[in-house]
């Protein structure tokens, strides 16, 4: 397929914010797709060169890009460092830039989907010295045969920010469109669809399903096109990462049973990160749950996990929590988030900061998708497959109870021993992949805190200088939108030793800058914080509508995507809340 095609395509996406219509067009754009290029489809629709699962990233900067337009089309550097200021996107500098050049030079032939694709993954995993000058000479050479809207995607493409907002919803209901058995009649002139419901939602719910379980849109696709029976044999893989399940809020016990239903299994919510654990072919995988892979940062789990659960394959859902070894007590998340981001002498730091793996659930075993198996009887395998030994492996702990007062007292017995409070799950409930369905809630003792994404900062001055300081925060809408909610310094340390410092913030952000005005830099919305704040403030200043009093750093959320930060409907809920107190 020409580039072109899809040029068109996202042309059309980008004018609309109608989910209907986005849906139309990418149906439209697989219906007409041959089979061997629907993987590659489904991937650049939406800027990506690999599905969900791989956490593969292309990681560009915008430095580099600027030297291939440069490159390409003979405009100075300079030129193109003051027209980007102007504009504020790289891509669409690349679109007015080359579509200069064009009136001098005819384009040579075109550029195809195929061609675009592979230059992109070489990109990928080109290392090693001379590879900044390949890489700026492979997108010079992607530019110099494009035309100028093509330009304009290839480089957002190139630098992971596509801006085109498709949802998972649109892309699962795209594939339900264009290959499941089922009419859907479109009304361009109302934006809306005519279908017979229950149908539809059949046929979505199995597309749905085969997502879930794959996490990979290229295969659900190329699968639905050939017959809903193929979609059906889609199962899990152990190696490749799915979503995990979320857990909706709750603020008593009453409402827990209300939301979960009568009796509940009620554990400790411990106070750790998430670890979703593979075994497959005598390796094992860990993942967080933004799917990163750290299987190399936690040696002593790979051993437990190893030793102490039997089972040719499987895929187990856990809390990994850090304790004191000296004295035996648990320790907050904060203690232990180091682990996740460290990368060299390992060894030591596992044994500075021991972790206990805490097992609660078991998605597949020995061959067998357990995905729809009720609660109950995968927690029953799961205690009957691992051999539990205190501050090594453990399950979760659990009572099964609809009685209030027993509920209450396994709540503060969570607590006093240091938890964050306790989960509610629904007993005979199927595990659902990537949602916050309320099959589980959460039920904590803590002051809430927010999740929020850097989308900004500024250079420091003095002292500082060398260091990014004032973070602008933000939540994110139900469109994907990142809303700016206030700004934060207090909290993050001068020196590492204390914590969370200015000299690793700014490592972590400096390669998602994405522009730069003097001080003020714009960033690329990657890196998530836990802030605390004394209250929320509705407020003009800031796009979201709200501001925080007083925020400030408690840590920085690496087991967090941007889109999993806290939603403008949390807020909002926040603030309504405090209204009521
Ligand atoms: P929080 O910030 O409250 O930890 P979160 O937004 O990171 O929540 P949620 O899904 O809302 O994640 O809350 C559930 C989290 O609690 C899980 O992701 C998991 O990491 C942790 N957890 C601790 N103990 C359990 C347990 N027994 N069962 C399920 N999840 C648990």
């Amino acid at each position: 397929m020409k580039y072109s095609s899809l040029v068109d395509i996202y042309e059309k996406i980008e004018a609309t914010s109608k989910r209907l219509e986005k849906t139309y067009y990418i149906s439209e754009l697989l219906k007409k797709t041959v089979e061997k290029d629907i993987p590659t489809i489904m991937l650049l629709i939406r800027g990506r060169l690999f599905p969900d699962w791989n956490k593969s990233k292309i990681g560009v900067a915008s430095k580099l890009v600027l030297k291939a337009i440069n490159t390409s089309s003979g405009a100075g550097i300079s030129t193109i460092e003051t027209m980007w200021k102007e504009i504020g996107d790289l891509g669409l500098v690349a679109e007015k830039v080359i579509s200069n050049k064009s009136q001098s030079t005819l384009f040579s032939q075109d550029l195809s989907v195929e061609k675009m694709f592979s230059n992109l993954r070489k990109l990928v995993t080109m290392e090693g010295s001379g590879s900044v000058d390949r890489k700026t000479q492979l997108i010079a050479e992607l530019l110099s045969s494009a035309k100028p809207k093509e330009a304009k995607y290839i480089v957002r493409t190139v630098l992971e920010d596509l801006r085109v907002g498709i949802g998972d919803g649109t892309m699962r209901d795209a594939i339900t469109w264009a290959f499941l058995p089922v009419k859907v009649d479109f009304d361009f002139e109302k934006i809306s669809i005519e279908v017979d419901r229950e149908e539809y939602n059949n046929s979505a719910n199995i597309v749905q399903s085969a997502y879930d379980k794959s996490n990979d849109f290229s295969r659900v696709a190329i699968a639905a096109k050939k017959g809903v029976s193929e979609l059906e044999k889609i199962s899990l893989i152990p190696g490749n990462p799915i979503k995990v399940m979320l857990a909706q809020k709750v603020l008593s016990i009453d409402e827990g049973f209300e939301r979960v239903g009568e009796p509940a299994m009620i554990e400790y919510k411990y106070d750790g990160f998430r670890m979703q654990i593979h075994k497959f072919s005598e390796q094992i995988k860990i993942l967080t749950r933004r799917l990163e892979d750290i299987t190399k940062q936690f040696p002593e789990v790979v051993a437990y996990v190893k030793n102490h659960v039997e089972g040719k394959s499987f895929i187990i859902d856990c809390e990994a929590v850090g304790f004191d070894s000296k004295t035996e007590k648990y320790l907050v998340f904060q203690h232990i988030s180091q682990r996740i981001r460290r990368k060299y002498d390992i060894e030591n730091l596992a044994k500075k900061l021991p972790v206990e793996l805490n097992v609660f659930d078991v998605l597949f075993y020995n061959g067998e998708n357990l995905l729809d198996t009720p609660l109950v009887k995968r927690r029953a395998l799961l205690e009957k497959i691992v051999r539990e030994e205190k501050f090594k492996i453990i399950v979760s702990k659990k009572i099964v109870t609809s009685n209030k007062s027993d509920a209450l007292k396994f709540y503060e017995d969570s607590v006093s021993k240091g938890n964050e409070g306790v989960m509610l799950k629904s007993l005979n409930s199927p595990y659902k992949p990537g949602s916050r369905v309320g099959f589980m809630v959460k039920l904590k003792s803590s002051m809430d805190t927010l999740d929020l994404v850097i989308v900004g900062a500024e250079w420091g001055e003095g002292k500082r200088s060398g260091w990014l300081t004032s973070f602008t925060l933000a939540c994110i809408d139900d469109n994907g939108n990142f809303l700016e909610i206030g700004k934060v310094g207090t909290g993050v340390k001068e020196k590492a030793e204390e914590g969370l410092s200015f000299g690793e913030l700014t490592e972590m952000l400096k390669p998602h800058i994405k522009q730069e005005k003097g001080r003020e830099v714009v960033i690329k919305p990657e890196i998530v914080l836990e802030i605390k704040f004394e209250e929320i403030q509705a407020s003009p200043t800031y796009s979201s509508g709200y501001a925080l009093r007083f925020p400030r750093v408690i840590q920085a959320r690496d087991d967090r995507m941007p889109e999993e930060c806290s939603t403008l409907e949390m807020v909002q809920k926040e603030f309504e809340g405090q209204k009521k107190q």
